[in-house]
């Protein structure tokens, strides 16, 4: 049997763990394929590819982008994205910009509370990636001023703290459009992290293509509720670990593993909609 996990980050964007460290530790958990997922960057893709050779593991072009939908945030994966698409890249480079302008708006707030915090100290851990949070936790971390991430979370930047600051996000529609024009599959990451149904209808009705059932923030409810649901609407299922490296507290790389043949399913997808074109 084969198996793949469907949702991993690099330092692209929010993880600790560069495209070689990935493929590793995807080697170490047995996994036959894998798709990055990175937030607003397609840069570790070629990366991923080209080390993943040496352990013969398929790697799968994928993104994720933070949608709005009426104030809830809507996180929407892509699979089998043209990721050399020139239109696409600007576009990146566009939600890439509003993420540096909005991490310089949380330095101004954690400087407001004496919090001595610059652009460079972020740039040194984020690199060349899409700057977000998990940058800023980690640099609060480095420099003393919590104890973890999720303490950086809890006193500064999450949700309703004072250097909390919103981030530009299209729309679900939007990001659904924009992997339709990549020829790739539309996912909605994680629903159980949401916990909002009624937008899940509205998604499906928006052209939503698959659902995230396996995840590992998911209870073994809520993937049985989403299973069915998945089920219920003919909609793609898939799963991931969204793995951060040690981001999170731990390696999740290969904690979820889907059957292949749920990846073969996307890719029978693709394949009927360019003959049917
Ligand atoms: P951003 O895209 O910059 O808004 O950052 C989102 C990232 O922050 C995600 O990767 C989450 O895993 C992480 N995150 C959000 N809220 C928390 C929290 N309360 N504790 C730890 N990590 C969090
Ligand atoms: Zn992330
Ligand atoms: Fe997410
Ligand atoms: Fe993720």
């Amino acid at each position: 049997m084969a198996f793949a996990d469907l949702h991993i980050h690099t330092n692209k964007s929010d993880s600790t763990f560069s495209p070689e460290e990935v493929v590793k530790y995807a080697a170490k958990a047995g996994l036959d394929a894998i798709a990055i997922t990175d937030h607003d960057s397609v840069a570790a893709i070629p990366l991923v590819q080209e080390y993943a050779l040496n352990y013969n593991i398929e790697v799968i072009p994928g993104i994720e982008f933070s949608s709005d939908l009426d104030g809830e945030e809507v996180h929407i994966l892509g699979y089998f994205i043209d990721n050399t698409n020139s239109w696409f890249l600007e576009k990146l480079k566009f939600l890439q910009e509003t993420r540096i302008k909005r991490a310089m708006q949380i330095i101004e707030k954690l400087n407001e509370l004496h919090i001595d915090i610059n652009m460079k100290d972020i740039l040194n851990i984020s690199g060349d990636g899409a700057i977000g949070r998990m940058h800023i936790a980690r640099a609060l971390m480095n420099k003393k001023y919590v104890r973890s991430i999720p303490d950086a979370f809890q006193k500064y930047i999450g949700k309703g703290k004072y250097a909390y600051v919103t981030k530009y996000r299209i729309t679900p529609k939007e990001a659904i459009e924009i992997i339709k024009q990549l020829n790739g599959i539309s996912v909605l990451a994680h629903p159980q992290l949401m916990n909002n149904d009624a937008i899940i209808l509205k998604l499906i009705q928006q052209g939503i293509q698959g659902i995230e059932v396996y995840h590992s923030d998911h209870t073994a409810k809520g993937t049985k509720k989403y299973l069915a649901l998945a089920t219920k609407h003919n909609l793609h299922i898939t799963g991931g670990s969204d793995c951060h490296g040690i981001g999170k507290g731990k390696i999740l790389i290969g904690t979820i593993k889907i059957p292949y043949e749920l990846v073969q399913k996307l890719k029978d997808a693709i394949r009927n909609r360019d003959i049917n074109v």
